[in-house]
């Protein structure tokens, strides 16, 4: 496929002419942070942005989404009646790949064995513009997981080059169909420009750092199922849920039915839910499988780098950091993860001892 360039002062005219035919997402500043939002003024797009508070997975797994309706009445049964398809096409713009990774691996959950109707159709109505992040953000470590580059997933990926312009990846024909109708702002890369991206690509890989050592995680987790590690870190922890809710890849929802006032009308909805929370592992009977606080903070840890990779063959980690810069009891996963490292270094069969 060929690449393109954009200048850096002509990304405000590509998103209105997004907006003429999409619904645009994208970072903006929101006090002291960035946020995910509907763009509607396009000078207000920040593509430089460190981190946001919450990841797009929102919009491909809304925190509610009405499933079915029925009415007891008439006995009528409405399935699934949001149907992003019906809806205006939507533009995720400015996802960094760390995210990416995220939809990927929410591509794996919800496509797999159960394909989830509702994920799909929002998936389907949604074109992706990723962007290369140059400097590392201040939480992650997505080198260190292998989440810091995409070779899938987008429609079309941005890359800084210069003070001026965007080097330009296309990923797909609904990447092909923003070139076509965004019209003039693109240009065919360059010799130059192919040279200017490598050198871009050469200095992001110097200023990531990859200090963490995971090729054994999984076999670490099962020696360390007894480590005091888990109740340090549950005594900390408040069981608030923010990690989970943050995260990119957590996908957990708890499914209700709700009757209304006249008695005649429920409505199913799913809501997000999180293995953090008290009564998410309580069974008929009232049985909580997890009740002891810290074993829900290790069966987080545990589920995201062992039991993720036989699921679904990657953990279900992107390195975004965002648990970590979220979490009011200071608990941050890269020091877990180097504690479970120092863990694995210091076994005598790693020593030889
Ligand atoms: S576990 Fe933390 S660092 Fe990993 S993807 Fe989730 S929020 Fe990001
Ligand atoms: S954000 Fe921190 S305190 Fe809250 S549940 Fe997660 S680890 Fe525990």
């Amino acid at each position: 496929m060929p690449t393109y360039t954009i200048r850096k002062d002509e990304i405000t005219k590509l998103v209105e002419t997004l907006q003429e035919k999409y619904d645009v997402y994208g970072p903006i500043p929101r006090r002291t942070s960035h946020v995910f939002d509907k763009i509607e003024d396009a000078s207000k797009v920040d593509l430089g942005y460190d981190s946001t508070i919450m990841s797009p997975k929102k919009y491909l797994t809304p925190t509610n989404q009405v499933m079915m309706r029925v009415g007891l009445k008439d006995t009528t049964i409405e399935d699934s009646t949001e149907d992003p398809r019906a809806s205006k096409p939507r533009v995720l713009f400015g996802v960094h790949a760390c995210d990416i990774n995220g939809i990927l691996f929410l591509d794996k959950v919800f496509g797999g064995i159960y394909n989830d109707p509702y994920y799909a159709a929002n998936r389907e109505n949604t074109t992706l513009v990723g962007i290369n992040c140059l400097e590392p953000c201040k939480y992650g470590f997505c080198r260190s997981v292998e989440k810091n580059f995409v070779l899938e997933g987008y429609d079309l990926f941005l890359t800084a080059i210069s003070e001026t312009h965007y080097y330009v990846h296309v990923g797909s024909p609904k990447g092909d169909d923003l070139i076509y109708s965004a019209g003039d702002v693109f240009s065919e890369a360059s010799l130059e420009d192919n040279n200017l991206f490598k050198t871009a690509l050469r200095k992001k890989h110097e200023s990531h750092s990859d200090d963490l050592y995971l090729d054994y995680i999984n076999e670490t987790l099962d020696m360390a199922w007894d480590d005091p590690i888990w109740d340090e870190l549950g005594e900390l922890c408040m069981n608030c849920g923010s990690c989970a809710l943050v995260c990119p890849t957590c996908y957990c929802f708890d499914v209700k039915d709700n009757l209304d006032l006249t008695l005649t009308n429920v409505e199913r909805t799913r809501k997000w839910d999180t293995c953090l929370y008290y009564d998410f592992a309580t069974v008929a009977g009232n049985h909580n499988f997890r009740s002891h606080p810290p074993s829900r903070l290790k069966y987080r840890f545990y589920h995201k780098f062992r039991a993720a990779v036989h699921e679904h063959g990657t953990i279900a980690c992107t390195g975004c950091g965002r648990c970590t810069a979220t979490c009011p009891a200071g608990i941050s996963i890269k020091e877990v993860l180097h504690r479970l490292q120092d863990y694995w270094a210091s076994s005598p069969s790693v020593t030889g001892g």
